[in-house]
C-alpha cells in the first residue's frame, strides 16, 4: 500500500457524513472534492503519479463514482477504459461474477471479448472498505484474459482490511488518502 504524505490538502476536501446509509457508517463523501475544480484537477494529477509507473494498457472504472475518477485518469495517461457495471446494464454480452455482501450477493459484469490477452488492467474506484468490489472486478478481469496490472484508490479505510485482502490475492494497491478508525 502507498499514500502520498502531502495530501492533507485533498482529505480536507472530502465532507463526512455520520450515519450514512446506515446507523454508524462514517460516509466519506466526495461529491465535496468533485465540486472543487482546483481540488479534482490536483487529485487526478497524484492520481496520474501512481498510475504512469505501473505500465498499464486499460483502466478498469468500478460503477458509478469510478468511473469519474477513471475517466479524468485514464485521458490523462491516454489509454482506453473498460466499464465494471452492475447487472443487466451492458448492452452486448456480457460475462460476471458473483461475490459476497455483509447480507447477500451482488454481481459486476463487463462486456465479453473487451480484454485482448495479458491486457495490463489498473482498477480504479473511489474508495476502498472490505475491498469485496474490487476483489470481484480483479477475478473478472483475471478470467477474461487481463493481467490485474494494479488497484488505485483515492480513499483507503484501511481498519477494514480490504487492502490488505487485495495484497494477499496478489494486486498491488494504491490509495491517496487513508481515514484510519473508520
Ligand atoms: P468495499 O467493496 O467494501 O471495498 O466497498 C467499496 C465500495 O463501497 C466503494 O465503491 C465505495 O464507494 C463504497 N463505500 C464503502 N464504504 C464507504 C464509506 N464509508 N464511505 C463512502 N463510500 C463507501
Amino acid at each position: 500500500m502507498s499514500a502520498f504524505s502531502g495530501n492533507d490538502d485533498l482529505k480536507a476536501l472530502i465532507r463526512t457524513i455520520p450515519d450514512f446509509p446506515k446507523p454508524g457508517i462514517q460516509f466519506r463523501d466526495i461529491t465535496s472534492l468533485l465540486l472543487d475544480g482546483a481540488g479534482f484537477s490536483v487529485c487526478i494529477d497524484r492520481l496520474v503519479t501512481v498510475a504512469e509507473p505501473l505500465r498499464l494498457d486499460l483502466i478498469a472504472a468500478v460503477e458509478a463514482r469510478g468511473f469519474l475518477f477513471g475517466a479524468a485518469l485514464a485521458k490523462a495517461l491516454g489509454v482506453g477504459i473498460l466499464p465494471i457495471r452492475k447487472p443487466g446494464k451492458l448492452p452486448g454480452t456480457p460475462v460476471g461474477v458473483d461475490y459476497a455482501l455483509e447480507y447477500g450477493t451482488d454481481r459486476l459484469e463487463m462486456h465479453a471479448h473487451d480484454l485482448q490477452p495479458a491486457t495490463r488492467v489498473l482498477i480504479v474506484d473511489d474508495l476502498i472498505a472490505t475491498g469485496g468490489t474490487v476483489l470481484a472486478t480483479a477475478e473478472l478481469i483475471r478470467n477474461h484474459g487481463g493481467v490485474v496490472a494494479g488497484a488505485l484508490f483515492v480513499i483507503d479505510l484501511p481498519d477494514l482490511g480490504g487492502a490488505a485482502r487485495l495484497r494477499d490475492a496478489g494486486v498491488e494497491t494504491h490509495s491517496l488518502i487513508a481515514f484510519e478508525g473508520d
